[in-house]
This record gives structure tokens, sequence and C-alpha cells, in this order.
């Protein structure tokens, strides 16, 4: 065993209760996701407060609010959204030169703790329980955020220099958009590679879905719901709830076709698929209803991802499936359903073989974590650092996703420990220890 590794483990576990501490600091910030115009909350005063405890270890610290144009030009978030009060930070611990740089990444924002009435303690003011600290965010992902924090912390005050730079980033809105995930690519925030701390479970991810959330509309003809209607080609009225009816089982024909289909499939995610999961129609109770429109949440994944890594051959696909289903209705044939696409949050996937993968899987079954690799069918920042920034990024991180955005959510203070002594670890062995750094 490597001696000055062992230091740096054991001055983790011996510290835990700091750990634990700053985790809770962390909680306590209100820093719930924002729909687009709602004001900030308290993203700044957290930043400020990792910021100031960052400098104080020797990291140069960037604080910086991007400007709406700095996310401008992508699929992925609403034109004009602005970060005022939001800022984002990079604080790096610069090598003695010669190794290969690490960011550690982790987003601040956690969704609502509505109804916050249903949990057993205040989300705000986390609370240890039979060894679990609960809290909004303890899991997703404020818990990582601290283990990262604690283990660039931990090397600088033990003076283990490393070779490489570690670069410590937070940013804002990764639950909404990952608008702060993409200021910070566009303010150049960058390393050799990188680890985002979500509570993976101690599995290395390697990939993740993107995302569309296609609308479909369709109109029918109003008359009254009483009356006996003529066809409609002679002026009765056409129900657009039942025409819609046609087009959602289309829409779950998809979904079947696609959970088998050779090109939806990928060893660490879940199938593509489309979901429906908002239905509007309707305008009173003694009329057929004039329109109806259906929302989905599509899935996909890096292989169907077009030449720039976006969602554009699946809307392409999912355009052709509903017109010709909607061929097949003479109503929907003459009057042809339209479908409006939001934001494309694009996937992601570093090749299994990246050279970080073996670093982060040995670090963690050397603390007592054997690791698997997996991915997130859902999303995250890594996508873009990814992506966008040059920066090949994994997830690693504490158990476990499954209680992000729950009632009573929590993390096990064990794997706050194991997941900041990991990533310790694996950042002397990616970056290399400096000579004399011991
Ligand atoms: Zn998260």
């Amino acid at each position: 065993v490597d001696p000055t590794e062992q230091r740096v483990v054991e001055e983790i576990a011996g510290r835990r209760d700091e750990l634990v501490a700053l985790a809770s600091e962390l909680i306590a910030f209100d820093t719930t996701a924002r729909h687009p115009e709602d004001p900030p909350r308290q993203e700044a005063e957290l930043q400020g407060y990792l910021a100031e405890r960052l400098a104080r270890r020797g990291a140069a610290v960037d604080v910086w609010e991007p400007a709406p144009e700095d996310v401008a030009g992508t699929r992925q978030v609403v034109p004009g959204l602005g970060f005022e009060g939001r800022p984002q930070l990079a604080a790096t611990f610069t090598g003695a030169g010669g190794g290969r740089s690490l960011l550690l990444n982790g987003h601040i924002d956690v969704v609502t703790p509505e109804p916050v009435d249903r949990w057993t303690s205040d989300p705000w003011r986390a609370e240890v329980r039979d060894g679990n600290l609960h809290g909004r965010g303890a899991c997703d992902m404020k818990g990582g955020v601290a283990c990262m924090t604690f283990a660039a912390e931990v090397l600088a005050q033990l003076g283990v220099r490393l070779a490489g730079d570690v670069v410590v980033c937070t940013v804002t809105d990764e639950e909404s958009s990952g608008a702060g995930g993409i200021a910070a690519v566009r303010h150049g925030v960058r390393a050799d590679a990188g680890i985002v701390t979500e509570p993976t479970g101690f599995d290395v991810w390697v990939a993740c879905r993107g995302s569309l959330t296609p609308v479909i509309r369709v109109e029918g003809r109003p008359g009254h719901a009483e009356m006996r209607q003529p066809h409609w080609r002679a002026g009765g009225a056409v129900n657009a709830i039942e025409k819609m009816g046609v087009l959602l089982d289309a829409v779950r024909r998809l979904r079947d076709e696609w959970l088998t289909r050779p090109d939806k499939q990928h060893p660490y995610l879940a199938p593509g698929t489309i979901v429906p999961v908002v239905v509007r129609g309707g305008e009173w109770e003694i009329t057929y209803p004039a329109a109806c429109s259906l929302t989905c949440e599509l899935m996909y994944l890096p292989a169907n991802a077009d030449a720039d890594g976006w969602g554009t051959l699946v809307e392409a696909e999912l355009r052709e499936w509903i017109a010709a289903a909607a061929a097949a209705d003479p109503w929907l044939r003459e009057h042809p359903p339209t479908i409006d696409f939001g934001q494309d949050i694009p996937p992601s996937e570093v090749p299994p073989d990246h050279p970080l993968i073996a670093v982060m899987a040995g670090a963690s079954a050397d603390v007592g974590e054997p690791t698997r690799l997996g991915g997130l069918d859902s999303w995250y920042d890594a996508a873009s650092f990814t992506r966008l920034g040059g920066t090949p990024c994994i997830g690693y991180g504490p158990r476990d996703i499954a209680w992000g955005h729950t009632i009573d959510e929590y993390v096990p203070v064990e794997d706050l420990v194991r997941c900041a002594q990991g990533l310790a670890l694996a950042a002397m062995r990616w970056c290399g220890v400096a000579d004399g750094g011991r």
C-alpha cells in the first residue's frame, strides 16, 4: 500500500464529521431548480461559501455570472436565459506540472422538496438518522459536491502536491436544462478528463441518454355534444380527443418497436423510448372538443444522434411515424397533426476503455466499493463537458440515484466517506503525485 495514499484515506475517515458538516452546510442553502423566469435563490451564497473554502486551501478561484449569449445557439437552452444571481464556480489547484489534469464537477441546484409537510425532518436542515444524512439534495447531489470538495481540500491540506491540475467546478441549472454546465464549458472550464459526482452508487457511468419533448397537436371540429351529428364531410362535428387516440396508439406502437429494435439498444442504457406525459383537450362539457395536444418524453441513445450530436434524426423518424398513422385516418389525412419539438438534451458517452475509467474503478475498489460500468438512463452535465468541451467525463458517486427527488431523500454517511476517499485516490493516480509532495 502506498503510504501517501494510506495517509489520505485515513485522514478522510478521521474527519468524517467535517465531511458531513460540509454536506449539511450545502443542503441548508435553498437552491431549488427554477423555471426560466424564476428569481435566484441562494445560489450565489452557496458558491461564495465554496469559493471561500477552496481559496483558503490554495485554489485559484473563479466565480462568474454568465451572460445569456454564453449559452445561446444550442438546441438545449431556451433563448435569452440569464444567470443574474446564479454564478458558476471553477477552483483550480494548480499542479506541479507534467501530469494529467482532472475536472471534478457537480450541480448545486436541487428539485423542489414539496410536499414539505410529508418529510420527517426539515428538507433544508440536514439530519443524520441511522447513519443516513437526510435533506433535499443529500444524494442528488450536494453529497457528491461535498465529497469532491473535501477530497481536493484534504489533498491540499496534507501537502500532497499533484502533478496535474485539479479543477473543482460547481454549476447551476442541471435539473432544468444543463445551462450552467454549458456556461462553464463556454467559459473555458476543461481538463484532460473529468468526474461528475452524481449518486451513481459507486458505478462508473460511461453514458447517458438524450431527450426530446415533442408536443403533438390535432384539431377536431366543434359541435353540440348532445345532438346527433352528420358525417364530418357533411359538416358534422369531429372529436379531437378521439382523433388523438389514433396517434396515442401510434406512439405506443413506436415504443414497442424501439424496445427490441437493434439501433435502439445500448449495453449500459435502457432502449430508446417515448412516453406520453401530458394530454390536454376539450373546451366545454357540451361541445365536441376542437383541439387536443399530447406531450411526450422521448429518450434517445448516443447512436441515434445526428452528426452534430443532436436529435434531428429522431425528430424526423417521429414525424414520419405520426404522418403514416395520420394517413390511415380520413379526417387526419386532410387535417394533419403538427409536432413541435422543444428543448433537445443531447446524449453522450465515453469509450469504455477510456483510461480514467480503470483509474476510478481501481480507486473505488481499493476503498471497499467494487464498481461496475453503467450508464444514466436520464441526463447529466457530463454530456456537456464531453461533447462541447473536449473533457471526457464519467460519473462516480455515492448511493443512490433512486433516492434522488424523493421525500426524505438521503445518502449514507459511510458512502460519503468512501466516495471522498475514492475521488482523492483517483485524483492522485490520474494526475500523478509530484516529487517532494509526500
Ligand atoms: Zn443530479
